[in-house]
């Protein structure tokens, strides 16, 4: 009998114990709310789809390996010997502001600080809410925003808020995005995305985004390498600064123009501020990048995001072939891989020239364009503004009368 109440007190003091123990097991997850999962389960058949469907003629697959290696800046030797110059106008490296989120409050300080500074940025725009006012904005903010040179891109429709009355799956979210923001701005083209973070960033797909856009904006990531660029998850910061010391290197904007930091891994590369609402201690951090990349104006193509994006597809697809070189003249071919329609933005040719051409014209397609002469160490050296597939390039010293 003694044994008996031990053994139902041992049990007792066991099944206690378990019980103590189930209660402090991980829990199952909640249940998904029924949106939420057939939304996501529409984004990933979406997504399987878009992998077969049509995208636009530009460089969307991630790059497995370095496009071409990153040198010094070049100088050819011989006359009529032509360099695709990485960068516009030969500077050393590229810098981009991007804003995230409409922020309508910031734009009179954006403003200020791109006059002061010299340099335009791009929003990009929760689309569904660019004319609700307040915070979000209204079309008269986009359209002055647009008007002073700054860039308007999309943020998709709702920033991924499935739960919006009318969502209507990933393309819908991306494409109607850029019917919004065109309709908004009579005349403007939408070409790139911000991918929304958030708790449903996963629905991001970048195979979806390539339907419409030519470029996708990640919101993480060091700063980019020339040579490898993912144009379809392109990396951007906050946490982009300027210190002396060798903390947080991968950030550091000093990389890009200095190639004994950092083991050389960003230099020359493309720098990309991301920005939300800016706080007070955020324009200070600001201020003290805005103070650098001006100091180093000569080294800087502060470009806008949608820019420096046409330059590199067309960069890393293009063709520069010389096709004659006389006294009188050079003449070089620049055709590229990508659509024509969208990319359409200049890149820069340095070509040596002779020491007596004191002044040049260069025309392109019989039509002129944009050229100047440069020296350096003792050489003449023109740079021109081409844009691939419009047509050879014709270069001719204009001869002083004397
Ligand atoms: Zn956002």
């Amino acid at each position: 009998m003694k044994r008996l109440y031990v053994f139902v007190a041992v049990f007792v003091v066991f099944a206690f114990l378990i019980n103590r123990l189930m209660a402090t097991a991980p829990k199952a997850a909640p249940p998904v709310s029924d949106v939420v999962r057939k939304a996501f389960e529409r984004t990933a058949k979406e997504a399987r789809e878009a992998v077969d469907q049509p995208k636009l003629k530009c460089l969307w697959e991630k790059p497995t390996r370095p496009r071409f290696k990153v040198t010094d800046k070049v100088w050819p030797e011989q006359f009529g010997q032509a360099h695709l110059c990485l960068w516009q106008d030969d500077k050393l490296a590229a810098m981009s502001y991007t804003i995230d989120d409409n922020g309508a409050p910031d734009h009179t300080w954006w403003i200020e600080q791109g006059k002061k500074y010299g340099f335009r940025a791009t929003w990009f725009v929760i689309s569904g809410r660019m004319a609700s006012g307040g915070y979000w904005g209204t079309p008269a903010h986009w359209k002055k925003l647009k008007e002073l040179g700054h860039d308007v891109q999309s943020h998709t429709v709702t920033h991924l808020h499935l739960e919006t009355p009318g969502w209507d799956g990933i393309n819908w979210e991306y494409a109607k995005s850029i019917e919004l923001i065109e309709a908004c701005l009579p005349g403007h083209k939408v070409l790139t995305l911000a991918y929304p973070g958030g708790k449903h960033t996963k629905m991001n797909s970048r195979v979806v985004a390539a339907k419409y856009f030519i470029a996708g904006r990640g919101t993480v990531g060091t700063l980019n390498s020339a040579n490898k660029i993912d144009y379809f998850n392109i990396n951007a910061s906050g946490g982009i600064h300027v210190r002396q010391d060798e903390k947080g290197m991968w950030g550091n904007i000093r990389t890009l123009l200095d190639k004994s930091l950092y083991r050389g891994r960003q230099y020359r590369g493309w720098a990309v501020y991301l920005a939300h609402g800016v706080k007070a201690k955020q324009k200070e951090h600001l201020s003290s990048i805005f103070e650098y990349v001006k100091a180093n104006r000569d080294k800087f193509w502060v470009g806008l995001f949608t820019d420096v994006v046409k330059y590199g597809q067309e960069r890393d697809s293009a063709s520069l072939k010389v096709t004659r070189v006389d006294d009188a003249e050079v003449r070089f071919t620049l055709t590229d891989g990508v659509d024509d329609k969208l990319f359409d933005f200049p890149l820069t040719i340095k070509v040596r020239v002779k020491d007596d051409w004191k002044a040049i014209g260069a025309t392109q397609g019989g039509k002129a364009v944009k050229a100047k002469l440069i020296t350096h160490e003792g050489g003449t050296f023109a740079l021109v503004q081409a844009v691939p597939d419009r047509g050879e390039v014709t270069l001719k010293p204009i001869l002083q009368s004397d």
